[in-house]
């Protein structure tokens, strides 16, 4: 059995522990980190990024096809338009395996040893992986456990045959005909929304009063708008219950309680996703929990002196970019610097039609939190870049206390939101106050100047509306 001995050990190479093992190397701390499967992990190979490829292939075989139908508002008509969608996943498998080679090329340039096997805990400082050429042990002074998540199973609805969880999704040769959505969250309307756009008949079922519930219903309405003119079916208070007894679809528990059967190719679970704690030895180690995932401080150290923990691992947000910055903080605690999670928020954005952002809180939140607030809101419609785009659903959201000024949230819907998530959480790191956004030149014609013209509203005297 080989033995290699280091000073930091990473297990798992998602965005959480890949940048934790590069930003370690970078300072010179002798890095081995292990991966079971790909580098890059869920997000990369099964999550933010295959599923952005193929949303963005949807919207653009959408778009073709409304000009084919002479709906296209701009005058464009197309003569013909289909889809193939072996080639569609050829082109998202490449973008996935340059970014595996590219996350791969960044390791070895940091000097980061790379494992290939699946990690074993022994004790909190050795591990026992399983290579292709046999057993290695590794000792580490200080372990990083950085596992990730993985989609939860519905009792009743074991994944295999035609139920699929959003891995699966992204990888199917033959478009479903008809594709049942299991919850209505995040991931379920991404992936339930690039279908739709790409010719299968939809359906979400959701067992809460509405879709996104996190999101308030503001926020929400424009993507329940679009959902209806894709032609989706939205079912909200409805339980899946199990797949029918011939074999053909889902049965549902629906709001008034009555029974439908849902004719389904396909079933995508998307009910959440757990952390992955299990099958590592990590259950022996006796680390301590909140709920499900691993308890954490504010420099993400667990219970167990020297080991710390990152990422999905560690809970909600299970966003990549919450996972990489507390990777790139936990690297630089090991080499000795004074850090501790100090970020004043962690952006959310859902790539839905059309997308909604979130940083900081949202009115009702800043109200729970004792807040006296202005609100202001702007819409795309009186918005000449939102114009041009054919893009006037949607608004910017600022809301501020109303004592300072000081921004505490900013949220948008809009179809190109996500890119302004930038200009938000940079505002909120900056501590800006209304002043600041509105006193700022944006750039026109622009989206963002809606960002100013929300500041602008909040102060009582906005320029275009
Ligand atoms: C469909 C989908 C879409 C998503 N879209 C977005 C998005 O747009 N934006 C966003 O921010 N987030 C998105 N996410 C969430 C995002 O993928 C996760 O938050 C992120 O990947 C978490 O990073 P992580 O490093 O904690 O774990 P992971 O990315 O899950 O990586 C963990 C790694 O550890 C490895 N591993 C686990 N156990 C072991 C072991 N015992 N030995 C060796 N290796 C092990 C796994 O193989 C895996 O590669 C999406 C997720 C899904 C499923």
């Amino acid at each position: 059995m080989k033995e290699i001995v280091c000073k930091l050990l990473v297990i798992g190479a998602g965005p959480g522990g890949y940048v934790c093992a590069i930003r370690a190397g970078q300072l010179g701390i002798d890095t081995v980190i292990i991966e079971a499967g790909k580098p890059g992990g869920t997000c990369l190979n099964i999550g933010c990024i295959p599923s952005k490829a193929l949303i963005h292939a949807a919207e653009e075989f959408d778009a073709a096809r409304r000009m084919l139908a002479g709906k296209s508002p701009l005058g464009i008509r197309v003569e013909g338009a289909t889809i193939d969608l072996a080639k569609t996943i050829a082109w998202k498998d490449g973008i996935v395996g340059r970014l595996n080679g590219g996350v791969s090329a960044l390791l070895q340039k940091a000097n980061v040893k790379i494992v290939h096997g699946r990690a074993t805990f022994r004790d909190g400082k050795t591990v026992d992986v399983e290579t292709e050429t046999g057993m290695q042990v590794i000792r580490a002074q200080t372990v990083v456990i950085a596992t990730g998540s993985e989609p939860v199973e519905l009792g009743a609805l074991p994944f295999g045959d035609r139920v699929i969880s959003s891995a699966e999704a992204l990888s199917l040769a033959d478009l479903p005909k008809r594709l049942a959505v299991v919850g209505g969250g995040y991931i379920g309307l991404e992936l339930g929304t690039a279908f739709a756009k790409l010719g299968s008949e939809v359906t979400v079922i959701e067992a809460m009063s509405q879709i996104l519930p996190q999101y308030d219903a503001d926020l929400v309405r424009p993507v329940q708008r679009k959902l209806g003119e894709l032609g989706i079916r939205v079912l909200t208070g409805a339980k899946a219950r199990g797949l029918s007894p011939d074999g053909s679809g889902l049965l549902v528990e629906t709001a008034d309680g009555q029974e439908q059967a849902i004719s389904a190719d396909r079933i995508l679970v998307t009910v959440g996703r757990r952390p992955k704690v299990a099958g590592s030895g990590l259950e022996e180690l006796d680390l301590d929990r909140s709920g499900p995932y691993l308890r954490i401080d504010d420099q993400c150290r667990t219970s167990m002196r020297g080991v710390y923990a990152i990422g999905d691992v560690t809970g909600e947000p299970m966003l990549a970019h919450k996972a990489m910055a507390q990777g790139e903080m936990v690297a630089e605690i090991v080499a000795g610097r004074k850090r501790a999670w100090d970020k004043r928020c962690i952006p959310a954005i859902c790539f839905t039609d059309p997308e909604i952002v979130t940083a900081g809180v949202s009115p009702a939140e800043a109200r729970t939190q004792g807040y006296d607030i202005r609100i202001g809101q702007f819409p795309f419609s009186a918005n000449g870049r939102a114009m041009t785009m054919h893009a006037e659903d949607g608004f910017v959201r600022v809301v501020a206390r109303a004592d300072t000024n000081l921004v505490v949230g900013l949220q948008a819907v809009a179809n190109g939101a996500s890119e302004l998530s930038a200009a938000f959480v940079l505002a909120m790191e900056m501590g800006a106050r209304l002043e600041d956004i509105a006193g700022t030149i944006h750039a026109h014609p622009t989206r963002s100047e809606a960002i100013q013209e929300a500041a602008l509203k909040a102060l009582g005297h906005a320029l275009h509306i």
